[in-house]
């Protein structure tokens, strides 16, 4: 037995997914395949990312390519924006650049929790959450989300709340479902939060989990709880909205609300635990693309226009959607309640799903609206034939 436990429980906890990954590896090399699994990119990149990391690319001075940890003119380019989308006081120096949410997620984790810890996670939730938190020697505890609206449960919040708890995870717009909690949710999750952090004496807080944050349909609004509680961290990743996840960039935001004492504290740590936990700031190249990076972004309306056709083909067949307010996801029931059953199903005839077993929803489907709009209408007649019909 190599492994110490607490990789063995990170390798257990998602070893659903990475078989999932590896089987479906062959997906992009296949010209029949029409896949709807993970969401990544289906044609070729945006222009505005490949010009910014060409204009970037071509050294400017003998320390171009060295040691680059958080750089002020992509701090101070992040703090304008969220200024701008989040109407908060955000400096430079509440803003720690990382490789991506995941990089954000465990400088956050190293932050603020100690060996033991719990950590509260939404169910249906992103699959990577309980790894990493094995991995970081945090235990996950589940929250419920609402079985029907996918809402915030937030009784379901409270039962899940121990003397352990350091950390509420929450993540809007969400993935798998595509909903986006409105201010209230946080205001009571705000007060509920305070409540417990009294009670036990010690501080709870949130991880805003953001990487959708820009990716809205029908013109909804968004807030963060960082506006409702002061003692939220918000993670971010370019990934989604430039739609390039492998080149990594993202970073970690203190609410500007928090008290000044413990503001300058977290801040102050950011360079010695980004370092610690293995160099985790953002390659060289990405943060000089920072700045053209800020104004790109993956075409908003084409994906609107997709979740329609889709929700709307769909739903005439019988199926049942939960409409995503954002994201690029869909996320729906397995006509049948089988989700791994009904996705190898499809499957078999070149169509293919995320089953909900991915997610601990073994009723359930998630579809990567990612997929062009050709391989959506190639794979219609096989979608709506295998849903139910409605009643005449
Ligand atoms: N959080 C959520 C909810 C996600 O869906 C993802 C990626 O799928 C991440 C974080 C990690 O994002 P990135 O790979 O861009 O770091």
């Amino acid at each position: 037995m190599g492994l110490s436990t607490r990789a063995a429980r990170a390798h257990a906890s998602v070893d659903t997914v990475t078989a999932f990954f590896e089987r479906m590896s062959g997906l992009a090399d296949d010209p029949d395949a029409l896949d709807f699994t993970f969401g990544n990119p289906h044609e070729m990149a945006l222009p505005g990312l490949v010009d910014a990391l060409r204009s970037n690319i071509e050294p400017q001075t003998f320390e171009w390519f060295a040691y680059k940890a958080n750089e002020p003119p992509a701090q101070e380019t992040v703090a304008a924006g969220l200024r701008d989308e989040l109407g908060l006081d955000f400096e430079p120096a509440d803003i720690a650049m990382t490789q991506g949410a995941f990089g954000a997620i465990s400088l956050a984790f190293a932050l603020v929790a100690d060996a033991g810890d719990e950590v509260v996670i939404p169910t249906p939730g992103w699959f990577c959450y309980t790894p990493m938190l094995h991995a970081a020697n945090l235990v996950p505890v589940e929250a419920p989300l609402d079985p029907e609206t996918f809402d915030l449960d937030i009784a379901a919040v409270a039962r899940a709340i121990t003397p352990r708890t350091r950390i509420v995870v929450v993540n809007s717009p969400s993935n798998p479902t595509g909903r986006v909690f409105p201010k209230e949710t946080w205001d009571h999750l705000a007060a509920l939060l305070d409540e417990f952090s009294h009670r036990h004496g010690h501080r709870i807080w949130i991880l805003s989990d953001e990487p959708y944050r820009r990716i809205r349909f029908d013109g909804i609004g968004f807030d963060s709880p960082a506006a409702s509680y002061p003692w939220t961290m918000i993670d971010y990743s370019y990934g989604k909205v430039l739609l390039a996840p492998g080149q990594r960039l993202g970073y970690l935001a203190l609410s500007p609300l928090l008290p000044r004492a413990e503001r300058d504290e977290l801040r102050e740590s950011f360079m010695s635990l980004q370092l610690a936990i293995g160099w985790g700031f953002p390659n060289a190249l990405m943060q000089y693309s920072v700045p053209a990076l800020e104004s790109v972004s993956i075409d908003i309306p084409e994906l609107e226009r997709k979740r329609d056709r889709l929700v709307s083909e769909m739903e005439a067949a019988g199926y049942r959607l939960t409409r995503p307010d954002g994201t690029f996801y869909l996320w729906g029931r397995a006509p049948g309640g089988d989700g791994a059953a009904f996705c190898d199903a499809l499957s078999a005839q070149g169509v293919h799903f995320m089953p909900g077993t991915m997610f601990d929803q073994p009723a359930h489907f998630r579809i990567s609206l990612t997929a062009t709009m050709d391989t959506i209408e190639r794979a219609l007649p096989v979608i709506t034939e295998a849903g139910t019909q409605p009643p005449a």
